[in-house]
């Protein structure tokens, strides 16, 4: 919980927030949705955008070229840009090189990624991969896939009704069989921080390679890999603040490099006959072809922007709106609330006794409030909850207590349309 406890210490020491400025940045916030100030409350599906398009409008309109072959001004700056962009990811992430960021589709490439090549690679028939109940099918699938493949097993480690994973049950699943565990930091359907650091200590102990999926941490906590510990740490760009088709897979340079490539094609080659290929060096190994050029410039920019507002106080104000969130929305009464772990981010996943979560979330929009409903594609904890769905806010940086308050209104509103 190291993360946690240092946002409650900055904030303590932090500056003020100034969220009309931060919110004034983000250009998507300022327009009415049927006829009421759009309240943004989905940031963990996507978020909006700030200054990200000029960036991608720079690349379009000016240094548009392809990169690491051109020799012309125009396929430098793309370059350079590109390569600006790993560098502000490695920054970003505390990472000790750039080669150790490759550029992905998103998360589930970066998984995908993993699975197919280190997974392909390491796993034979009775060897085990250790999930817990509360992944993303982005983080389950993947590992099926290669289960089925290799012969290898997946080993879930439960979830409390809290919607935690306890430490003794985490280790109860793992074994010296262990040779991948791979965990989400933070839950999207339920908003739990998990203790990833303490996890992936034990992981390693029982010799396992780690792998964590950070795409609904690194858009809330500040991310250190080195703290972390972990072998592989996978984000995606559309819930950072920057463009979607674009996100990242860092690994430790050593693993990476033993790993076989992921897809073939150009770039990735150092050089090519019919009889044999060498391939390059990291990470252009694994970035066949042409990359998402502007794709990456742009999450480039949006991780600069966030380095520019501080990773650590932005948590820190989600952390307070996430307080003000569960006094506004406890005493509601006939709302059900799933997932009150100790360590959570700014994520309600609400359950209103008799109202699908699809009217919750159409009534909610007629009100101008965008949320999520469905199973967040996590079915299984849904299912370890016995709902088949809820309908979730997830809250960012931009948010405001006067939004938490239109949203309990909403719900209230849909309580009486519902209920009478
Ligand atoms: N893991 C988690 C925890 C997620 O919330 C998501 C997206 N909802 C993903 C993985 C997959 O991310 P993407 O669709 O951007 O690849």
């Amino acid at each position: 919980m190291a993360n946690v406890v240092s946002i409650a210490a900055a904030a303590a020491a932090s500056l003020p927030w100034d969220v009309e400025a931060v919110r004034a940045d983000f250009p998507a916030l300022a327009q009415l949705v049927n006829g009421h100030p759009l309240v943004y409350l989905d940031n963990a599906a996507t978020a909006q955008k700030p200054a990200v398009l000029a960036a991608l409008e720079n690349y379009y309109q000016r240094d548009c070229g392809n990169i690491h072959r051109s020799v012309h001004q125009l396929g430098e700056r793309a370059t350079e840009a590109y390569e600006r962009a790993r560098r502000t990811a490695q920054a970003f992430l505390g990472a000790a090189e750039p080669r150790e960021i490759v550029f992905t589709r998103g998360t589930t490439e970066a998984i995908n990624l993993v699975a197919a090549t280190y997974g392909a690679a390491n796993l034979r028939a009775g060897d085990e991969i250790l999930l817990t109940g509360m992944e993303h099918h982005s983080n389950i699938v993947p590992w099926q896939l290669l289960a089925e493949r290799t012969g290898a097993r997946l080993q879930v480690a439960q979830v409390n009704d809290r919607g935690e994973v306890e430490m003794e049950e985490f280790e109860r699943q793992l074994s010296p069989r262990t040779k991948i565990a791979a965990f989400g930091h933070v839950s999207n359907a339920l908003g739990t921080v998990n203790p990833v650091a303490e996890w992936t200590e034990r992981a390693h102990a029982a010799g396992a390679v780690v792998l964590v999926d950070g795409a609904q941490s690194a858009p809330h906590l500040p991310i250190q890999v080195g703290a972390l510990g972990c072998d592989f740490f996978a984000f995606s760009g559309h819930k950072v603040f920057g463009p979607t088709g674009i996100g990242v897979l860092w690994g430790r340079a050593e693993l990476l490099e033993a790993m076989p490539p992921f897809q073939g094609g150009g770039d990735m080659i150092a050089s090519v006959s019919f009889e044999r290929t060498t391939y390059n060096r990291i990470p252009y190994k694994f970035e066949a072809g042409t990359p998402h050029i502007a794709g990456a410039i742009g999450l480039g920019a949006a991780l600069e922007y966030l380095q520019t507002l501080g990773m650590t106080r932005a948590a820190a104000y989600e952390q307070e709106l996430a307080r003000y969130g569960a006094e506004r929305l406890a005493p509601l009464p006939g709302v059900r609330w799933i997932g009150q772990a100790r360590e959570r981010t700014a994520v309600f996943s609400l359950v209103i006794e008799g109202v699908h979560p699809h009217d919750v979330a159409t009534v909610l929009d007629t009100e101008g409030i965008a949320v999520r409903a469905g199973h967040h594609c996590a079915q299984p904890i849904m299912d370890r909850f016995g709902v088949p769905a809820t309908t979730r806010a997830s809250l960012a940086f931009y948010n405001t207590r006067g939004e938490v308050d239109r949203l309990a209104e909403g719900l209230e509103k849909v309580r009486r349309i519902f209920q009478g």
